[in-house]
């Protein structure tokens, strides 16, 4: 078969290379029809890698299956498939548990979870920038694509026309080709949104060193949609001492004298709030999580009030990723932890106002 070969820095070619072949029972041979070259596929193409001359690279591809294993069940002869750029086992804890990008036992490396095709690193199996391609344990790493897929081929592949012709089928930019540069955003001059992807250092982060400790993520709540529905029951069960659920790792709550569900302080310097913490190592060291939409509930009212029920925006920048974006930068934070020892405050976010003749 061809297929297309590394050789070193910059220098790939389409050369024979032995069949893709059934290796394994559990194994599905793929003909391969689209593939494409990806980003990831320049660490390798430049240089910056350690893989081996000889590889055959590639490892976004469709194709139609035309053999399979004795022990392939699901997967027939004749399917149209989509493969993942990651080979995965289907059985072991990891990808029992769906992360399958770090599957247990296909990288032949005891020290390195994952495994790809022709990947540097990613263990043994060969590309699909080839005439065919080993599907190992194709049952788990196949998705079947639906009967018209033959005929709707191009629908699964990016940039299909503008690749077959890129002179008639132009793209929607000022050049009608691929853009890595846009002379209107330079135009703009912002300093903080270059006209190139550019990786600007965020304001806070755990990289540079400062007085909070803690990369603290406002993630979106599991239980309610942003603050919709936060006085409803399935918001209420997920709250900890009646507060917003912080979570914390093992080890930042142990420094700290944290356990679980007690209630903590968090703070930095535009505010503070109370919740109530969760001790798991779900999150890495040095990173808390307090989800966003907590109805806000200032102690003694008033400006830079303390929020007694954990709404992450006292601690969160106002700003946006940038003048152009104006994306969110919440999740990037850096705030500190204290365990309360006062009695907290009750939380009076849901009791419903004094009403003027009531009140009088
Ligand atoms: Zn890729
Ligand atoms: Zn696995």
């Amino acid at each position: 078969m061809k297929g297309v070969v590394y050789r070193g820095p910059r220098d790939v070619r389409v050369e024979d290379v032995p069949d893709a072949k059934i290796d394994w029972p559990t194994d599905v041979l793929v003909r391969i029809t689209s593939t494409n070259i990806c980003g990831s596929d320049l660490h390798m193409y430049e240089g910056r890698t350690d893989l081996k001359p000889g590889m055959v690279i590639g490892h976004e591809n469709l194709g139609q299956v035309i053999e399979v294993g004795s022990a392939v069940k699901r997967i027939k002869k004749g399917d149209w498939v989509c493969v993942p750029f990651n080979v995965a086992c289907g059985y072991c804890r990891n990808c029992e548990r769906g992360y399958t990008g770090f599957c247990l036992s296909m990288n032949p490396d005891p020290e390195t979870a994952g495994a790809a095709y022709g990947y540097s690193g990613m263990g043994p199996y060969r590309g699909g920038q080839a005439e065919l391609l080993t599907v190992p344990y194709g049952d788990f790493n196949c998705l079947r694509l639906h009967d018209d897929a033959e005929e709707k081929e191009t629908d699964y592949v990016m940039l299909a026309e503008f690749r077959t012709d890129p002179q008639s089928k132009k793209l929607a930019t000022p050049s009608g080709r691929i853009e890595l540069y846009s002379e209107r955003i330079a135009g703009f001059g912002y300093d903080d949104c270059p006209p190139h992807p550019t990786w600007l250092e965020p304001t806070e982060w755990l990289g540079a060193a400062g007085p909070y400790p803690l990369h603290l993520v406002s993630s979106q709540p599991r239980e309610r949609l942003h603050s919709q529905m936060d006085m409803g029951p399935v918001s209420a069960r997920a709250k900890v001492a009646g507060r917003e659920a912080i979570a914390i790792n093992p080890v930042d709550a142990r420094s700290r004298g944290i356990a679980d569900g007690d209630v903590v302080r968090l703070f930095n310097a535009r505010g503070s709030c109370l919740a109530g913490a969760v001790v798991t190592d779900a999150v890495a060291p040095g990173v808390v999580r307090l989800s966003c939409g907590a109805w806000y509930d200032p102690i003694d009212g008033g400006e830079g009030a303390t929020c007694a029920h954990g709404n992450a925006n006292v601690l969160t920048r106002d700003q946006g990723t940038s003048r152009l974006g104006q994306g969110p930068t919440s999740a990037t934070v850096l705030v500190e932890i204290e365990r309360c020892n006062e009695p907290a405050p009750p939380v009076r976010a849901f009791d419903p106002p004094l009403l003027a003749e009531s009140a009088a």
